[in-house]
């Protein structure tokens, strides 16, 4: 195998500690596969202008990155703050959604404003608001149509527009909000591959964003993310309605109880692959390295894990927006990633949902790729589909050489475990597309003399669909 293949795919949040010229062809060389753009804090100036700076880096550079923005659904945010509260424990705090609502005459509780009006119809007594990413709890005492009086059980400080999170309420926000609708555009309107959607917490909500893409006619994949105990329960629907998957830890480990973390990761991970869908394993990865050079040995093994999960995609977050070693998170990520992947000995695995000849040709190609030592899948597709059939099924130790005519699926193709995508012109007859693809990698020195290559393709063929799988020995 050429040393210079990685099969589990990195992702990486541009921000201020990445965001110049620089970094960008930095990170690319590094070998990050695709960037993310966190719509929580950019505006859209910021978002045109990186996108083309990404474009352009990835063309002088010669590889080029897929992009991701991540639109940010029906978040709840605290309001501005003159200056930051240090909430007291057992203090008797109010969330006001209604800003300048009168109070009783004499009242002198502390509060701070909501963005959601709608929070007061579906929070209960009793119920748990947390802020901040869980550094503070509140348990609610009280509500009327302007106020949600709260008691503080973990108390710290609280400064402006913080994220509100509340286990176990269903809110009653849309999932593809107005902001989202505006970000999307933007990012539709600069070519980007991948819209992620924050909170799916069920299969309607995917639906809303599929809509507006048909709408807009627009190939870009959706990437459900998985934050909350709506979405756990609803998580085949999500994943079959979905192009992709991602473990948001960092909302799931305060939506739901920490313990359950792990064993969410997993159930999600298997789900993805019995139905054939990326999944992307995110937050957290490599946090000690926002400010450390090198990662804790929990992190290191963090990171093994979801190698050895076989997710598609492992993501740095504030490791990369704002953290002081940018550049060596996303070496740390290559290198255990490359070693663990050599420790892989689990098979195929066929996914639930994938029927038919297609599939099963596609199956035979990867079972004979395990058997054969130095073999590598070779594939040709004009939509994704074949090359998605072949990651699916989890190729031990083949990779997939994936050739495309299309710019788009090329970088799309970023996403899945295991594929190497080429931008290549198909030829009229598809034994003149393999002899091209065999020519290319052969000057790439992707394979030499003695390799094996299983060519998994179909053609449309006098009105019939016509896969086929073909040994080869490269001389
Ligand atoms: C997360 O919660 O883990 C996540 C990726 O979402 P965000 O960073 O957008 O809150």
């Amino acid at each position: 195998m050429p040393a210079a293949f990685r099969r589990t795919k990195i992702i990486f949040t541009l921000g201020p500690a990445t965001e110049s010229e620089e970094m960008i062809e930095t990170m690319i060389r590094a070998g990050a596969d695709i960037v993310r753009l966190n719509m929580a804090h950019a505006s859209h100036d910021w978002t045109r202008g990186v996108i083309r700076r990404i474009r352009a880096v990835s063309a002088r550079v010669g590889r080029d990155v897929a992009i991701m923005m991540d639109i940010k659904g029906p978040e709840i945010r605290t309001g501005d703050l003159a200056t930051p509260i240090e909430l007291q424990p057992g203090e008797i705090f109010d969330f006001t959604v209604k800003p300048g609502a009168p109070r009783e005459a004499g009242e002198e509780v502390r509060s701070v404003d909501v963005n959601y009006q709608g929070l007061v119809n579906d929070i209960k007594v009793g119920d748990t608001v947390l802020v901040d990413n869980g550094l503070l709890r509140l348990e609610v005492l009280a509500k009327n149509d302007a106020h949600i009086r709260c008691r503080v059980l973990i108390p710290g400080p609280l400064s402006s527009r913080r994220h509100i999170n509340l286990p176990g309420v269903k809110v009653g926000l849309p999932a593809f909000t107005a902001k989202d609708r505006a970000d999307a555009t933007v990012g539709l309107e600069e070519g980007i591959d991948f819209l992620a959607l924050s909170f799916v917490r069920e299969v309607a909500d995917v639906a809303l964003l599929r809509a507006f893409l048909e709408e807009k006619k627009s190939k870009v994949r959706i990437i459900s993310k998985i934050e909350d105990q709506s979405a756990i329960a609803n998580l085949d629907e999500i994943v079959a309605a979905s192009d992709a998957l991602m473990v948001a830890r960092g909302d799931l480990g305060i939506e739901c109880p920490f313990e359950d973390l792990p064993v969410i990761q997993r159930r999600a991970i298997n789900a993805c692959l019995s139905q054939g869908r990326a999944v992307i394993v995110a937050t957290h990865m490599l946090e000690s390295m926002i400010t450390q050079p090198v990662p804790t040995r929990a992190e290191i093994t963090d990171v093994a894990n979801a190698v050895y999960e076989r997710a598609d995609c492992v993501m740095l977050s504030g490791e990369t927006t704002v953290g002081k070693y940018p550049l060596a998170c996303v070496q740390m990520l290559d290198k255990i990633a490359r070693r663990i992947e050599q420790e892989e000995t689990t098979g195929p695995r066929e996914p639930a949902v994938f029927t038919g000849e297609r599939m099963k040709v596609l199956n035979a190609a990867v079972v004979l790729a395990n058997q054969l030592p130095r073999s590598r899948l070779l594939t040709f597709t004009r939509h994704g589909f074949m090359a998605n059939g072949l990651a699916a099924l989890r190729p031990v130790q083949a990779p997939i050489l994936a050739f495309t005519p299309s710019p788009e699926i090329f970088r799309q193709l970023r996403l899945l475990r295991a594929v190497e995508p080429y931008l290549m012109p198909f030829a009229p007859h598809p034994d003149e597309t393999i002899e091209n693809a065999i020519r290319l990698l052969k000057r790439a020195g992707v394979i030499v003399a003695g390799d094996k290559l299983i060519a998994a393709s179909d053609i449309v063929a006098e009105e019939r669909l016509v896969a086929s799988v073909q040994l080869r020995t490269v001389l």
